[in-house]
């Protein structure tokens, strides 16, 4: 959220696009699925489509398809039959892929993208299952230890074999996405530029406040944003008379506002090189 508790428009949009990469997970029946599913081609295990940066023309689906790198980091699978989780690169035994814990045996698989049920055997009469993951090589000595290690993490998470493979959401308890997790974390772990410290931290009086912050987003009514709003006027500083009117030269680069910066500053006996714009100046 922002200080006025607005909140970051292209986060919450990316959060809601999650949504459709959510459904098309799960919804394989649905026409709208399976139109753009036709359209795109199925990515491995039918959670997404291909990659559809390259293809031609523009759609609708291109656009949000944008954002599944960032949706697919939080999304981990319970394993029911395992014929749409792949075995080395899913999350589906804790936090990280196989891949990702032992790199070390990926390197030397021999079945580098197969899914989980192509992975495991059966008996003849069902009773029991076991895996058969299978290496191009044996293992060195140096390698005995994450190969023990392996087994023994693989061996504790045979598959049943029952029911559907399903999507988890890592960042709901239940396991089910929701917009507001999502948007949440892509808040946390995008950097803000925005100074709001120097905002909304210094004490000052409310109506100070919000006028820097309007100030530093550029939106005050200047001859300049009042033009974009269609009004037929001449943009000239009403101070100078000489440069156009815009948010940083009415506070900072105009001579009249300059000179009282100068005065101000010389009062306290500062040394100051004036920034470029408001935000960078609220930054200082
Ligand atoms: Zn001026």
């Amino acid at each position: 959220m922002g200080g006025l508790g607005v909140r970051k428009l292209a986060h919450f949009n990316q959060a809601l696009l999650g949504k459709w990469f959510w459904r098309f997970g799960q919804e394989r029946t649905s026409l709208w699925r399976r139109v753009i599913a036709t359209k795109y081609g199925e990515g491995q295990g039918g959670w997404n489509t291909k990659d559809c940066r390259r293809a031609h023309g523009c759609g609708l689906w291109r656009g949000i398809n944008v954002g599944w790198e960032r949706f697919s980091k939080h999304l981990a699978f319970v394993v029911g039959d395992g014929s749409r989780i792949r075995f080395w690169h899913d999350r589906w035994v804790g936090d990280f892929s196989l891949k990702m814990l032992y790199p070390q045996l990926y390197a030397c698989s021999s079945d580098k993208e197969a899914f989980i049920s192509d992975l495991v055997d059966h008996q003849e009469d069902g009773s029991s299952r076991c895996w058969n993951v299978r290496f191009y090589r044996n293992f060195h000595e140096r390698e005995f230890e994450a190969a023990f290690s392996f087994l023994e993490l693989i061996q504790a998470q045979i598959p049943r074999g029952i029911g559907w493979d399903r999507p988890l959401w890592r960042l709901n308890r239940n396991g089910k996405f929701d917009t507001w997790s999502f948007y949440h974390k892509i808040r946390s772990t995008t950097p803000s530029y925005f100074p709001w410290k120097g905002i909304w931290k210094v004490k000052v009086p409310k109506r100070v406040a919000f006028f820097l912050w309007t100030a530093t987003h550029g939106w005050i009514l200047t001859l300049d944003n009042l033009m974009l709003r269609s009004l037929p006027l001449a943009n000239r500083c009403c101070m100078c008379c000489c440069s156009a009117k815009s948010v940083d030269h009415l506070l900072i680069h105009c001579p009249v506002a300059y000179y009282i910066w100068v005065q101000m500053l010389q009062a306290f006996g500062v040394q100051w090189v004036m920034p470029g714009s408001v935000e960078s100046l609220v930054f200082c």
